[in-house]
């Protein structure tokens, strides 16, 4: 039987916005501070009833320079106190949000552009030259690129290099004011689709994952059960101060810091991007009590000297997920507070399941390096290579997860979207993972292609295709290996007959194709032939243990 759930909630049918925001019209706080920026604390700010209104006022924009249900507009920017702004408008008009990561480079940003057929592109100022580049391979014309900044909160307009700018698709107040988004209330109208965020899922090139309101709204209320179940949650819950340096393109960051955020009312502090003595800095001067980070980011804490020089005695909780973490380096970080008063919790998701999926009670204690059991409403089970459901304990196999948050499908690819998920439900995850004794979930390999650098998704398939362009390469496969708890792509290539070419050069060859995370920074190695299955299948869980290998006699 599968693991279910041990609570239940009720996940209405309803626009996303009506879910955080109430409604159109509900009073909301015009002095408690929502999204702050970070750098500028004191006057660059929006509380959750400007946010309402700018969101509002630009859904209204779009509508009137003719977005219709449905389209497509891709925001290509770092975090920003109008980043929010931006996903939520287009959600009113409507529209359907997709991000992509601010440092892809042009042939990166064309992809998403072309396979979602954006309507619009919405790009940072200080990007506009990889957007333009990327608008021309992709046909976007001039007119349909808009420049992103937030010049606008000053009342400043800023067209740059022909574009438009964004401040264009905002509508004033009073049209802000009377905008009325629909109204979801039935399960057909939540069912929806509302952003398009790109995942490679378990193989293959990056694709669009549909999340629906439903979705969208289940995972946000299953992250917000988690905390209400503190017996002292509502006197907590007045103090919470947040920080986001996760990028808000990814599902990690708009569930927990936009959706979340605005429904607990926890203040966010937003940081452009990742930078770690920024993060501390932040944490002392604005008495942060939680952050949610990634494995490489718990190992800085672990083992910075710098982590010492500041104050960083508010914090309450720490969450990590979006790739594998040893138990040991989370009791060196809660060794940095007194009395065990921080227990680190690790928790596992999926952008196909819109964000998380496992995690932990804050009642409970995790002294292992366990993803905790099922969100509410959700199950999950061990699937053995066979098809059968794995019983016992500890045993390992594929983890399967179902529930309100698991994605319509992938965007146009009927065929990815039936690989991944059966009929009756459930997401093959890719990963693989165990049960132990007391029902709590450990993630502990991949059987899926999926390189995460950072958290960042790397599909080798692309880097593959990129590395087949290289003159002297006949063969290649590329897989992740593991240094320092983060993961690199590592190349083994098979050389044409007669030709040459050292690793050094074939790492350089990607340097400009692709954006920093999917550099080949975890070797090159020169092989006869790539192991393949009968049907010609890349057989990475050889060449995984070869790389463990060769690491070792490192
Ligand atoms: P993404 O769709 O970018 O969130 O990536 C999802 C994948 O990240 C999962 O399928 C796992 O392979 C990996 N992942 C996420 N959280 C964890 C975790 N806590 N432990 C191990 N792997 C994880």
């Amino acid at each position: 039987m599968p693991y279910k759930s041990r609570w239940s909630i009720d996940i209405p049918n309803t626009h996303l916005a009506s879910s955080i925001l109430k409604s159109p019209t509900a009073p909301l706080s015009k002095t408690k501070k929502a999204f702050i920026d970070a750098a500028k604390p004191d006057t660059h700010f929006l509380t959750s009833h400007d946010f309402r209104l700018w969101s509002q006022r630009f859904a209204a924009g779009l509508r009137k320079s003719g977005l219709k249900r449905g389209d497509r507009v891709l925001l290509f920017s770092g975090n920003d106190i109008f980043f929010p702004v931006i996903f939520m408008g287009i959600i009113m008009a409507g529209g359907i949000f997709t991000g992509a990561n601010p440092t892809y480079v042009a042939r990166e940003l064309a992809y998403q552009l072309q396979d979602s057929e954006a309507k619009y592109l919405i790009c940072a100022s200080g990007s506009l030259e990889t957007g333009l580049e990327a608008a021309s391979l992709a046909n976007i014309p001039k007119e349909r690129l808009f420049v992103f900044d937030n010049g606008l909160y000053e009342g400043k307009s800023n067209p740059k290099a022909g574009c438009p700018y964004w401040g264009d698709l905002v509508a004033s107040i009073e049209e802000g004011e009377t905008f009325v988004w629909d109204d979801l209330n039935t399960p057909e109208l939540a069912n929806q689709t509302l952003v398009l965020n790109y995942s490679s899922g378990t193989t293959g090139r990056p694709k669009g994952v549909e999340i629906t309101h439903k979705n969208y709204v289940a995972n946000m209320l299953q992250f917000v059960h988690l905390s209400t179940l503190k017996p002292d949650y509502e006197e907590t819950k007045e103090r919470l101060r947040w920080m986001c340096f996760l990028p808000m393109y990814h599902a990690m960051a708009q569930t927990i810091y936009i959706a979340a955020a605005l429904y607990h009312e926890a203040p966010v502090y937003l940081m452009p991007k990742f930078d770690f003595l920024g993060m501390l800095e932040g944490i002392q001067k604005f008495r942060i009590t939680h952050i949610h980070i990634v494995p490489p980011i718990m190992v800085l804490l672990a083992k910075s000297p710098a982590v010492k020089k500041f104050d960083l005695s508010s914090i309450e909780g720490i969450g990590c997920g979006a790739a594998p973490l040893g138990r040991e380096v989370c009791v060196e970080v809660e060794k940095l507070w007194p009395n065990g008063a921080v227990n680190v919790k690790q928790g596992w998701g999926m952008t196909e399941a819109t964000c998380s999926v496992l995690g932990w009670s804050p009642n409970e204690f995790s002294d292992s390096a366990s993803v905790g059991e099922p969100n509410a409403n959700c199950e999950a089970k061990i699937v053995a290579d066979d098809g059968t459901e794995v019983l016992a304990r500890k045993q390992r196999g594929e983890l399967w997860v179902r529930g309100p948050n698991v994605m319509k499908g992938y965007w146009r690819n009927p065929k990815a979207t039936e690989e991944t998920l059966t009929p009756d439900g459930w997401l093959r995850t890719g990963d693989i993972a165990y049960v132990d004794d007391q029902s709590k979930f450990h993630v502990v390999d991949r059987m899926k292609e999926l390189i995460k650098v950072k958290g960042n998704q790397v599909a080798p398939a692309e880097l593959e295709a990129l590395l087949l362009e290289h003159p002297a390469i006949a063969d290649v496969a590329v897989i992740g290996v593991t240094i320092n708890a983060d993961e690199r792509p590592r190349a083994y290539v098979v050389l044409n007959a007669g030709q040459s070419a050292s690793g050094e050069e074939i790492a350089r060859f990607m340097d400009g194709k692709v954006h920093h995370s999917k550099r080949i920074t975890g070797g090159v190695e020169f092989i006869d032939t790539i192991p393949k299955n009968p049907s010609g299948k890349i057989l990475r869980r050889a060449l995984r243990e070869r790389a463990q290998a060769e690491l070792k006699q490192q």
